[in-house]
């Protein structure tokens, strides 16, 4: 297990994918100790300070009554709607104030799991130079796998922090870890 202060350099981006309250214990869709990544994640947001590595962190952000909700058929019950506390920012997670927040999920149509997905994100770490992207968050089977896999397929070497995410179920993230590693990323 690396250290952030040793590892991370120019080129470098830190990616924090939906640390929310909905996804922590006590929230709509609580991952089991999901609040244990924001010390660890406050650990590397130092380090990114330390070494003038951008933080970029998204959020889900959920209209009222999306389709990806039960009472739409869709897999998952309501969390992270819009503008309410369970959709903020875990409290203790600390973000600096020049962070770049990516807002997904928003669309009536789809959902969105992976922060790439139609956000322009791509584009927007090649415009800052980045061609590294350390990533950790919440969840590390749905939402963290599909950002890790994208941000391969868009051509940047991706670092998973695994102590820094946790999955909804076991058998998933062991899963999850398993195609990350296949695409190519490292863990
Ligand atoms: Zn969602």
């Amino acid at each position: 297990m690396s250290h952030p202060t040793e590892v991370l350099q120019p080129g470098d981006a830190l990616l924090i994918v939906d640390v929310q309250n909905d996804f922590c214990p006590g929230g709509a869709l609580p991952i089991e100790r999901g609040d244990e990544v924001v010390p660890v994640l406050n650990r590397w947001i130092d380090a990114a300070r330390a070494a003038g590595v951008p933080v970029y962190a998204s959020r889900d952000w959920h209209p009222a009554g999306h389709l990806s909700f039960e009472e739409r058929e869709g897999p998952w019950p309501p969390h992270c709607v819009q503008d309410t506390a369970g959709a903020a920012f875990h409290p203790d997670l600390r973000l600096p104030p020049d962070t770049i927040k990516i807002t997904k999920g928003a669309r009536f149509d789809q959902d969105q799991y992976s922060a790439f997905d139609q956000t322009g994100l791509a584009d927007q770490l090649r415009r800052d130079g980045i061609k590294r992207v350390w990533i950790g968050g919440l969840a590390l089977d749905v939402c963290v796998r599909a950002t890790v896999l994208d941000a391969l397929k868009e051509g940047f070497a991706a670092h998973l922090i695994p102590d820094a995410s946790l999955p909804v179920t076991r058998e998933g993230g062991e899963k999850a870890l398993r195609e990350m590693r296949e695409a190519g990323a490292e863990i």
